[in-house]
């Protein structure tokens, strides 16, 4: 990791584009900056930077503007929030710190809407404090430079990330965590698309050198699990004939073949109508057990019942335990009420 911080800020004072906030260090302007880069494109956020700053051009402004007026200057950029809790950060500015920015990471971090990211940006930007500003970007930079496969998603790899620039910190911290914010900007992009010829960590790179840099980073995205409530019923005649239906259609387990049953946790009336619906008699309704089967994107909540019936009707296949046995593809979220079917 040492062997980076050279090349880097050598490189930066090279080729740091020239940006409306950078053109000088002060924590106003690099803070609203760096609030509108939240989820914005830096070329759309240039526009409403500039407005924004000559309508509100210190904290005093921002403090007392309007709210309409305020989400007016903000509208298209989106996440409104973003904008309201810069006003009651700077309300809090002017009540506590006399309209002056707080000068280090513990105060800036206390503010409405500045988390790490943003105190670790205006102490290292504006104050040269030794803290970190990790941002997506500077998470593929240096997961590349290190080789690392570990998940950019979770909180222990940006913390382990943290640790090492922190390590190798030096007094320009400003220049040096703008510098990786940069080259993950313009050089070092994502989707396997890094100029590794133009950049000045290519002969440290493990990413580069050993040929990773489409595998890396590597993010590993939660899917958002559905849960979903069953009610089964095993169906069986006097004579030992268990009702089975056929999945139809393209979705899950189509196809395969369940035991009848229908969405949600039924009560008794409803039993009953379902039954009266399938034109079934039932000589004894008996509820049998909870179960859960887990898919890749869904869970299945099933609560089963055994249902005696007289005879057979028409909307089932009716087949033997030894059929089912040997013949029909049951889904293991049904295997689990088959052990009932004698
Ligand atoms: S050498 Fe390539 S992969 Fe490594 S940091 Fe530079 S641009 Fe990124």
């Amino acid at each position: 990791m040492q062997e980076i911080v050279e090349p880097l800020l050598q490189w930066y004072q090279i080729n740091r584009r020239a940006l409306p906030w950078r053109e000088d260090t002060n924590p106003y302007h690099v803070w609203i900056s760096e609030i509108m880069l939240q989820q914005t494109r830096i070329e759309a956020v240039k526009e409403y930077y500039v407005r924004f700053m000559k309508e509100l051009p210190n904290v005093e402004s921002l403090a007392n503007v309007s709210e309409e007026k305020l989400l007016k200057l903000w509208e298209g950029l989106g996440y409104y929030s973003r904008a309201r809790n810069l006003k009651k950060a700077a309300e809090i500015i002017m009540e506590k710190y006399n309209g002056k920015m707080p000068t280090c990471y513990a105060e800036l971090i206390q503010l409405p809407g500045i988390g790490e990211y943003t105190a670790g940006a205006i102490a290292s930007i504006c104050y040269q404090e030794k803290v970190t500003a990790v941002d997506g970007n500077v998470l593929r930079v240096i997961s590349r430079v290190i080789g690392s496969k570990k998940d950019v998603l979770l909180p222990e790899t940006k913390k382990e990330i943290e640790g090492k620039l922190k390590k190798v910190m030096p007094k320009q911290s400003g220049n040096f965590n703008e510098a990786l914010m940069e080259l993950g900007e313009i050089v070092c992009l994502p989707n396997g698309a890094p100029d590794c010829e133009n950049c000045p960590l290519e002969n440290c790179c493990v990413a580069f050198q050993k040929n990773l840099t489409d595998e890396i980073p590597v993010r590993v995205k939660k899917v958002k699990r559905k849960q979903e409530e069953k009610t089964v019923f095993i169906l069986v005649t006097h004579d030992h004939k268990i009702a089975l239906e056929k999945r139809e259609g393209k979705g899950l387990l189509s196809g395969m073949y369940q035991f009848p049953n229908v969405e949600g946790f039924c009560q008794e009336g409803a039993i009953k109508e379902l039954l009266l619906k399938w034109s079934l008699e039932a000589k004894e309704v008996r509820f049998l057990k909870e179960a859960k089967h887990v898919f890749t994107h869904i869970d299945w909540f099933m609560k089963g019942y055994l249902v005696r019936v007289e005879k057979e009707n028409k909307d089932f296949l009716w087949i033997s335990p030894e059929e089912l046995e040997k013949e029909y593809p049951l889904p293991t979220a049904f295997q689990k009420f088959k052990n009932f079917v004698k």
